[in-house]
């Protein structure tokens, strides 16, 4: 199947995040970064393309130029694939204990020992997910069936305070990057235009 349509950016409509459910990587991806079943974590991946976001290393810095040119990809933009590249890339970040239906951005989550309070940034640690918020909805990728899924906020949150939290909220740290997206000027990656 081929990958869907060019990312719409800024704030996508609820129907555009819609037609992401069910989807795997490969059919996200133009790259062809990422398979079904692959040990990766695609969820900053996904949220990359469905943004256009290409803060940071990306999925086309995953290939040679020499490569993407034979691909006929060389014109094409990645997107971000870290997602502590991706929140510390970004202004108008916050921790946030709380989220309410009028919250459209980003969220993040991770293990509280990841997350360094004081400068406000996410660490390398493996246990950190993100995925976009909106209408109390959030869109994000579950690597466990490597699909994209959409939970209610409240399902979100409860998923990651088991899965990284050892069944204890205080174990967990939210963050929220609010929309419109903008970043601290960090370059979009490198060679692209050659
Ligand atoms: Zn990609």
């Amino acid at each position: 199947m081929a990958p869907l349509a060019p990312p719409v950016p800024k704030s996508p409509s609820h129907e555009t995040l819609d037609q992401y459910v069910g989807k795997n990587i490969t059919q996200i991806c133009q790259f062809g970064f990422g398979k079904v079943g692959d040990t990766a974590n695609h969820c900053a991946h996904f949220v990359g393309h469905a943004l256009a976001l290409s803060f940071g290393t990306t999925c086309r810095n995953m290939f040679s130029l020499p490569n993407l040119k034979k691909a006929g990809l060389i014109y094409e933009s990645g997107a971000s694939i870290r997602v502590n590249e991706l929140y510390n890339a970004l202004t108008d970040t916050e921790y946030r204990d709380d989220f309410s239906e009028a919250d459209i951005g980003l969220i993040f989550v991770t293990v509280t020992g990841n997350y360094d309070r004081k400068n406000n940034r996410i660490g390398e640690f493996t246990k950190k997910h993100v995925g976009i918020i909106k209408n109390g909805n959030v869109w994000h990728y579950g690597n466990g069936n490597d699909r994209v899924r959409c939970d209610s906020v409240k399902t979100f949150i409860s998923i990651f305070v088991l899965a990284y939290g050892q069944g204890k909220r205080k174990n967990i740290i939210l963050c929220f990057a609010k929309m419109p997206l903008t970043n601290v000027g960090m370059p979009v990656e490198e060679g692209i235009w050659i």
